[in-house]
């Protein structure tokens, strides 16, 4: 049973997570095309009317307008309010089952550390998949939101000589044999982002859980491709950029990886 204050500070970071869900929008939208962030409004990018709070209010304004715009009634992305929802979910998944989740206990810097993570993997997923691209400032966000988490606990008197190692150790494991693949391939099967990415991962999720990511990424590339072969009204071609589902598989096991990483040695022990 939930006890009644954590479900009140769940639902109010399930709204929190929304809004910064519609300022993740505003990056999927102008980091790739090299576009400050921070200045200008929000405009409909079919008319170009400004946008007012009324439009920009997450998950609701997206509802209410039937997703279209208020002015031209062009579509408005469905994405929009996914990526609100999604963050806002695994705000409130990172709060429950990694930062303890109960009442005021649960709010740390571990929780805005893996906060930081989670957003920043959605934008990778979203970037990475339109535009082949994974921008430096969101692996970057990931690593500092790694430094939150080693601040947590130093803290609170978690922080241990093993668990540091295992963060380091977990630097180099994915990214160094991606690394060995770009080296050996000559940049052909690896990209530069894709290493970086799981470098960050890595030191966040300790080498255990960051090592169960890749099979869970390329079992998700996998289905993917799959489905997409039995699905698709046309023959698609193209490569399936892997950043998207190694920023998928690192968020899930962000919460299972080291589960599924000791389950699968006891079978052998
Ligand atoms: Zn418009």
């Amino acid at each position: 049973m939930i006890h009644f204050l954590t479900a009140y500070i769940a639902a109010i970071i399930f709204v929190f997570g929304t809004v910064i869900g519609s300022f993740l929008n505003v990056l999927i939208y102008r980091l790739p095309q090299g576009m400050d962030f921070k200045k200008g409004s929000s405009i409909c990018t079919t008319c170009k009317h400004e946008l007012n709070w009324k439009d920009l209010f997450p998950l609701f304004s997206w509802l209410f307008l039937r997703g279209k715009c208020r002015y031209c009634k062009a579509p408005i992305s469905a994405r929009y309010p996914i990526v609100e929802a999604l963050n806002g979910i695994a705000y409130v998944l990172v709060y429950l089952f990694l930062c303890g989740g109960t009442a005021i206990e649960g709010l740390t810097l571990k929780l805005v550390g893996y906060m930081i993570m989670m957003s920043a993997l959605i934008v990778v997923s979203w970037i990475d998949f339109e535009h082949q691209i994974i921008p430096d400032s969101m692996w970057i966000a990931i690593f500092v939101g790694g430094l939150f988490i080693v601040g947590d606990a130093l803290i609170t008197g978690t922080f241990t000589k093993e668990w540091i190692i295992s963060k380091i150790i977990g630097l180099f494991a994915v990214s160094g044999l991606f690394f060995l693949i770009a080296f050996v391939t000559q940049g052909r099967a690896m990209g530069g982002g894709d290493i970086k990415l799981m470098a960050a991962v890595g030191f966040v999720l300790g080498w255990k859980a960051v090592i169960i990511s890749l099979f869970m990424s390329a079992i998700l590339g996998v289905l993917f491709s799959v489905g997409r072969k039995i699905f698709a009204k046309k023959e698609m071609k193209g490569v399936i950029p892997f950043g998207p589902f190694l920023a998928m598989g690192s968020a899930i096991c962000a919460f299972i990886g080291e589960w599924i990483f000791d389950a699968y040695l006891n079978l052998f022990l």
